[in-house]
């Protein structure tokens, strides 16, 4: 029935029928909470290197992180129904790529750069990072290529160049111009293709797997992408535990996160749930145009499954979540523990975007937006209503929090700003 509507590109709010208990869950993959501890400390240990390279990062010692802030003016502009405290997390404003994808892309090329440091003697594990930042000579021997739709390509693009790679990109038809201006500014070379992102990552694993020197990140499977995501959501607890925030079976926290391929969503849901258990309930957001998580998760075909499949066209505003075939590594991690879906129309991006620009005075790119529907529909629709009494939530409600994960914007430039907030749809 889903599949109906979202063939008919309708919004929908999809639970998910397989969701179980944390303990019950199997994940399909052999990733447990060592990892991601094990990614935790590998980016501590890059933290000096990272503090040279981009001297922004100094205030925060090297760590790549972003506030999570209230935002309960925008929740009441939202809805009135809406319950509880609303937080926005702002990985709109990483350091190095203003996006999401400054976690699990930096830590990808950081993992790569550790592994071929350690085998050629570069450093061992108890060296000082900044080291690496004088070994320019070594990694240009060394590619680092990618496929992207943009984001990805600037946070993979922009660290593999400080580090001294022969950095490529290979971009999608609906990546923007001024993505591609700010990674050739860094010495990237982008190559750029007429298809979807799909296409983008067929031609760049094509192009370095003849190549021997030359490292493929696979945002479609890769588990370090993954991991470097997961690790968000221990600093997140931190960050709620200072601002005296419980979560418990009495005060539920509700994560949404926007979701392109899977990998930054799924990773975040690891990392939560490996927390909180069955305290947590995380919902993706996705394009009626492009929902191919919930297709592929609905149909139980993962990656097997395209959007163009059942008749849609995968192009959207949202160009970070324009992905027309999830992740099959990340759908099966989700299969158990995601608790849904929601989709949005485009017009609603720019609304989205205008309405917290003027109750927060916040700027976020119109993909993340996307997020903000998922919890309008929780507590606006009847599949809202019945997750929330399944799981018996309805009177713990004004005990809950709420996180919508802001994945991007720091890095639009001024004049694409004013062009998307003077963007009307409907
Ligand atoms: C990439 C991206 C996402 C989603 O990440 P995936 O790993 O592709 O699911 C969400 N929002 C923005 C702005 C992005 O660039």
């Amino acid at each position: 029935m889903v599949i109906e509507k979202l063939k008919k590109a309708e919004e929908v709010l999809w639970l998910n029928p397989k969701l179980t208990t944390y303990k019950n869950a199997d994940l399909h993959c052999n990733l447990t909470e060592l990892d991601i501890k094990d990614a935790e400390e590998r980016l501590r240990r890059f933290a000096p290197f990272i503090m040279k390279a981009f001297p922004e990062t100094l205030k925060s010692g090297g760590i790549i992180e972003s506030e999570l802030k209230e935002i309960n003016g925008m929740k009441n502009s939202l809805s009135e129904n809406i319950k509880g405290n609303m937080l926005l997390k702002m990985d709109a404003n990483l350091p190095i790529a203003g996006s999401v994808k400054a976690r699990g892309g930096i830590y990808e090329v950081l993992k790569h750069t550790e592994d071929l440091a350690l085998e050629n003697g570069l450093i061992t594990l108890e060296s000082d990072y900044s080291v690496l930042y004088d070994k320019k000579d070594f990694f240009k021997n060394y590619s680092v290529q990618v496929g992207s739709t943009g984001n990805l390509g600037m946070s993979i693009g922009i660290m593999s160049a400080a580090i001294g790679y022969n950095a490529i990109v290979h971009m999608s038809a609906d990546a923007k111009q001024w993505k591609k201006d700010l990674l050739r500014s860094h010495g990237v070379t982008v190559f750029e293709y007429e298809g979807d992102y799909s296409a983008a990552v067929k031609e760049g694993r094509k192009k370095s797997d003849a190549d021997p020197m030359s490292y493929f990140v696979d945002d479609e499977n890769s588990q370090n992408l993954f991991l470097g995501y997961s690790v968000a959501a221990g600093r997140t607890k931190k960050q709620l535990d200072e601002m005296e925030i419980n979560v418990d079976s009495e005060h539920p926290l509700f994560v949404y996160v926007p979701c392109g391929v899977g990998g930054a969503p799924g990773g975040v849901t690891f990392g939560m749930k490996e927390i909180f258990g069955d305290n947590v309930h995380v919902f993706f957001a996705e394009p009626t145009e492009a929902p191919c998580m919930v297709l592929g998760m609905a149909t139980g075909k993962h990656s097997e499954i395209s959007v163009q499949d059942i008749g849609l066209s995968g192009k959207t505003d949202a160009d970070g979540l324009a992905v027309g075939r999830a992740s099959g590594f990340v759908g099966k991690v989700m299969e158990e523990i995601l608790s849904g879906i929601a989709t949005c129309e485009d017009y609603r991006l720019y609304d989205y975007m205008r309405m917290l620009l003027n109750s927060e005075n916040t700027f976020i790119e119109p993909s993340s937006c996307a997020a903000f529907h998922t919890p309008y529909l929780l507590f606006n629709s009847g599949e809202g209503k019945k997750y929330l009494e399944k799981h018996n939530l309805t009177d713990k409600l004004e005990n809950s929090t709420h996180i919508v994960w802001s994945t991007g914007g720091k890095l639009v430039p001024d004049e694409i700003r004013k062009a998307y907030i003077n963007t009307y749809l409907k």
